[in-house]
């Protein structure tokens, strides 16, 4: 078996490994690369592999940065079979066709003003609707701890990662002429405690363990906090006459801090603010949340048994229209807006920076990871002035950051989770994969500490054999 990596290799974007055996191609996740815009541009457009000798690819979650570029596996002519769960394929019907929308209006934007100043270039979007719309003849959904075929040899059974709705850990069983190799690949992995997903599961039997690194060397506040710091920053924000804006990924985050403010509310402790999540994906993505109540873990199920809807209260209006969007420009008075994109790269969320960012009375707090040479980054660092739209703007609203709200595991999250397997099976092989230089180095140590003998942290197209 060859396992390469083709993105998402000492980076955390555009998730995309080749498993090749005998012959034979099955591709996990097919994400789009987010960073740098030339690069992005460039990476994206064109796959590093031939779609029409693909024959299967398996999707661990609907997030873009593993799914997104799968209308471009299309476009290339991919006749294989996506594997997803029920929930991931759902989301992937909203969120591949928002990217297309996305992409779409990049490149008229781009040509729009080629043409305004006599440039004769024009660009094609990366992709469109239709290659969205394409995939879904392609999709098998296959619910969790069910085993079936992926290709002749290859079996595969998906299992709850507990980082988004419908998120999975991929064991994939492959036999080959001299033997068989249990692969484990944790897609992203999510941590115990969250309040709406299940905690993730232990596969049994692996042995070579392709694992995320996101947060390999930090460590996040821990979850039963969480409520009390939101509360703090948006009481804190109140007093000052302030608006809090929340930059969240459309899937997970929003609907955890939702679920977070809707506790509060239950509870009587939120103050009297209007909330609004100004998304209209995020609206979408909380509808299918509701269609999926299997994925919900003991929390929430009691929650509703008890209080209703999780993710709806008198003060917290959604937003879909771009005539109700821009009204909130005009907002007086304390408020919260919750909006998309999670790393400030695109959406409505760069209207309501660009509109409070200046002003101290405000909090942007932020909830997710932000990614090198993004906007967001760029806000984490503090940095004094951030160009938004092209025009610098000062850094003068409250800055915080809850990793506490992260969906994904820490450095001890991945550990145990690596030691739990290793329980489990024998672990004869560690590789990292989904993050940056430095926290995979000092994960690798931490892995090398506790006896795991071989941890890898291969770089984007390096091949490893696994014999
Ligand atoms: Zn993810």
């Amino acid at each position: 078996m060859r396992l390469t990596f083709l993105g998402a290799a000492q980076t955390v974007t555009g998730s995309m490994h080749m498993v090749e055996t005998e012959g034979r191609r099955i591709l996990l996740d097919c994400g789009m690369f987010q960073g740098r815009r030339r690069e992005s541009n460039e990476r994206n457009r064109t796959l590093p592999f031939s779609a029409k000798k693909l024959d299967a690819l398996i999707l661990s979650h609907a997030h873009i940065d593993h799914s997104g570029s799968i209308p471009t596996l299309m476009k290339a002519g991919f006749e294989g079979t996506i594997f997803a769960t029920p929930a991931t394929r759902d989301l992937c019907a909203v969120m591949l066709r928002d990217a297309a929308f996305i992409q779409t209006q990049d490149a008229g934007y781009i040509n729009r003003y080629n043409e305004k100043h006599g440039i004769p270039d024009r660009v094609e979007p990366i992709y469109e609707e239709k290659d969205a719309i394409k995939a879904f003849e392609h999709f098998i959904s296959v619910p969790y701890r069910r085993s079936f075929p992926v290709i002749d040899g290859v079996t595969c059974t998906m299992l709850d990662a507990g980082h988004v709705l419908g998120s999975a850990i991929v064991v994939l069983d492959v036999k080959e002429q001299k033997r068989k190799i249990r692969l484990v690949f944790t897609g992203d992995l999510g941590r115990v405690k969250m309040p709406i997903l299940n905690d993730p599961e232990t596969p049994a039997g692996t042995q070579v363990l392709i694992t995320e690194s996101t947060y390999g060397d930090r460590l996040h506040d821990p979850i039963e906090e969480m409520d009390q710091k939101l509360l703090d920053v948006v009481k804190r924000t109140v007093a000052r006459g302030g608006k809090v804006i929340v930059p969240s990924f459309a899937l997970e985050r929003a609907q955890e801090i939702i679920f977070a403010l809707r506790r509060l509310q239950a509870h009587r402790e939120l103050p009297r603010i209007p909330i609004y999540v100004d998304s209209p994906l995020t609206v979408k993505i909380t509808d299918i949340f509701k269609l999926h109540s299997e994925s919900f873990d003991p929390e929430i199920r009691g929650f509703m048994a008890d209080e209703g809807d999780p993710f709806a209260f008198a003060d917290l209006r959604y937003v879909d229209s771009v005539e109700d969007s821009r009204k909130l420009n005009v907002l007086d008075g304390p408020a919260m807006i919750i909006s998309a994109s999670g790393m400030c790269e695109a959406g409505r969320i760069l209207h309501h920076l660009n509109n409070h960012i200046e002003d101290r009375r405000n909090t942007i707090l932020i909830v997710g990871f932000q990614a090198e040479h993004t906007l967001g980054r760029r806000i984490v660092e503090r940095r004094q002035t951030v160009k938004i739209f092209g025009v610098a703007r000062e850094v003068n609203a409250e800055v915080v950051v809850l990793h506490g709200f992260s969906a994904h595991a820490d450095r001890d999250d991945l550990l145990r989770f690596g030691r739990a397997c290793r329980e489990r099976g024998s672990v004869e092989q560690v590789v990292l994969v989904h993050g940056e230089p430095e926290p995979q180095q000092k994960l690798a140590g931490l892995f090398g500490d506790n006896g795991f003998p071989r941890v890898a942290i291969p770089k984007t197209k390096e091949t490893l054999e696994i014999a």
